[in-house]
């Protein structure tokens, strides 16, 4: 029987499961959940065609920790790098979703349960959470879930360099920052305010860039993930990546 060519086969494949982006971004508009005391978003005309002139013009208005968004370390450390300095390296690449719909404080114990992938270096962390953006949620909710100091000490340990969440922000509403601080001196980048309602558990590419805004300690980013199951495929049989 002639051979099937897989190897071309596999690589048609390959580049079908490559191209699938799926976007895990919160889309950014007025009348959105934003953090107490924000003054939200505000998306204005100044200039209209409509009106005669020369052509349509926005302003944005908002805090950067609006939607989806990165922290940089400035903001809970004085001295803490600003988003700019943020190393893109550590903000694409490869990342494991993990699926957590139970739970509401995400402890260390929580986060070893999962029995994460040897050497996962970015971890995204699905609740009860994302289904807040998929309904499309107007009110700021305070019992989302979120990561504890327990958490965040859990992942400086295992060496993890990305930690991302869907909500607002990594730490419960309750807590004085300790969470984000002990990441943010570990020099984790933090990653808030993601929609993952409709990314099943696995591995993924990471794709994150956030605005380079000097000087910030956090700005809006587009973030997609890659799925990764048609490189593995290919890995298997002994292709190029
Ligand atoms: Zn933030």
């Amino acid at each position: 029987m002639e051979k099937c060519d897989l190897s071309k086969c596999a690589g048609f494949l390959v580049e079908d499961k490559l191209s699938e982006l799926i976007d895990i971004t919160v889309g950014l508009r007025p009348g959105m959940p934003t953090w107490p005391g924000s003054g939200g978003v505000e998306l204005t005309r100044t200039m209209q065609l409509e009106k005669g002139d020369f052509s349509n013009v926005s302003r944005l208005g908002c805090d950067v920790h609006v939607g989806t968004h990165v922290d940089a370390p400035k903001h809970f450390l004085e001295d803490g790098s600003t988003v700019e300095e943020l190393p893109l390296e550590v903000m694409v690449g490869p990342c494991f979703v993990a699926y957590l719909p139970d739970v509401v404080e995400i402890t260390g114990e929580v986060l070893d349960d999962l029995h994460l992938p040897f050497g996962t270096k970015r971890l995204l962390l699905r609740t009860r959470n994302s289904e807040l953006w998929a309904a499309g949620s107007t009110e700021f909710r305070s019992d989302y879930a979120a990561l504890t100091a327990g958490g965040a000490q859990w992942v400086v340990e295992q060496g993890i360099d990305l930690i991302g969440i869907d909500y607002l922000s990594v730490q419960c509403f309750d807590d004085s920052g300790v969470t984000h601080r002990i990441l943010l001196e570990a020099g984790v980048v933090i990653l808030e305010g993601l929609n993952l309602a409709d990314v099943q558990s696995g591995d993924y590419e990471l794709i994150c860039l956030p605005l380079k805004l000097v000087g910030a300690e956090g700005a809006p980013a587009r973030v997609v993930l890659r799925r990764l199951t048609g490189v593995e495929e290919k890995s298997a049989r002994g292709g190029m990546l």
